[in-house]
């Protein structure tokens, strides 16, 4: 049985452990879209829910936008006083608003607390860079608010083209074919994007077709950027993946299992950075996330289609 509570919270703009962003709004704990894969569930630890099943329950943080409003007013203070530093060097904070959770998720239709939210972000004159991550399309709704936000992208998680895929793997988030469309109502109304191919799903090894597929269906959005990640089997997601995929398409847990092999990474690297080479993307942090080696895999040479697994650079990054 699904879970909703309100809650209210003593701040809500928080220290991101993402290596591009400073501070992170969280407009719910909790995501009632339960991907099978979702890292955000060690949450449920530190939000009174260990015992529940991540994906069946939600906070409702109503006070979130009465706070970020302030908080927002009080990073501005610190950036025009010389008092707020950045991680890295950038000269505007970078805020993610969805970490840990989908802010357009079902429950927003109903409370509207990510939609409050940008307006409390208009109201504070934040100068901060914003960025929304979502697999929800009601975030559609909200590109009034969007265009009177002077620095704002959305990121559409999106691993697949095929509405079985995503439907299996992503519980009760929409399906990819909504996001697609969602994806290209936002380009079309002039609102920034980028997509996050995040995880790379691992059947993909065995199907060039369908990572073509899905470059091609990002590209006819309008979308000019992605992030690419591999799959990231830590803690229990294994096993979490494997209980799912046991009844509905138990001929898919083998492509998961070697999944962790160093060989599968190296074998989907090389394909695609072969196939990029015919998109003109712009790929976001520049190669392929391994969140397991907490590096990026750079493409270092020009010709692909002969490249050895020892073609290409690692670098390391922060937290990812
Ligand atoms: S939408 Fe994001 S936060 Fe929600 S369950 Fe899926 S991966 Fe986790």
């Amino acid at each position: 049985m699904l879970k909703i509570n309100k809650i209210t919270v003593k701040s809500i703009l928080t220290k991101s452990g993402f290596p591009d962003d400073d501070f992170c709004i969280n407009p719910y704990s909790g995501c009632l879209f339960g991907c099978s894969y979702c890292f955000a569930d060690f949450m449920r630890r530190f939000s009174g829910h260990a015992h529940e099943k991540w994906g069946e329950y939600v906070d409702i943080k109503v006070n979130a936008p009465e706070l970020l409003e302030k908080e927002l007013m009080n990073l501005e203070k610190r950036i025009i006083n010389g008092a707020w530093k950045s991680k890295s060097l950038r000269k505007k904070p970078s805020i993610v608003v969805g970490s840990v959770t989908d802010p357009y998720q079902g429950v927003e239709a109903k409370y509207e607390i990510t939609r409050k939210c940008l307006e409390a972000i208009i109201l504070s004159r934040s100068t901060a860079k914003f960025n929304i991550l979502t697999k929800g399309h009601l975030v559609t709704r909200d590109v009034d608010l969007l265009r009177k936000i002077p620095s704002i992208v959305v990121g559409f998680t999106i691993t697949t083209t095929d509405d079985t895929v995503s439907r299996l793997m992503e519980g009760n988030a929409p399906p990819v074919s909504i996001r697609l469309k969602a994806l290209k109502k936002l380009n079309d109304a002039g609102i920034g994007t980028y997509v996050c191919i995040n995880p790379l799903l691992p059947n993909f090894v065995k199907n060039e077709k369908s990572i073509l597929k899905l470059f091609q269906a990002i590209r006819d959005t309008g979308n000019k950027e992605i992030w690419l990640e591999h799959i990231n089997l830590g803690g229990n997601k294994l096993k979490r993946i494997t209980r799912i995929l046991a009844d509905k398409a138990p001929d898919q847990i083998r492509y998961f299992e070697a999944a962790k092999n160093e060989e599968y990474k190296n074998d989907l690297n090389r394909l695609i950075f072969r196939i990029l080479e015919d998109f003109n993307f712009k790929i976001g942090g520049g190669g392929i996330f391994d969140h397991v080696r907490k590096t990026v895999i750079v493409r270092d040479k020009k010709d692909t289609k002969k490249m050895s697994k020892t073609d290409w650079v690692i670098e390391e990054v922060g937290n990812i």
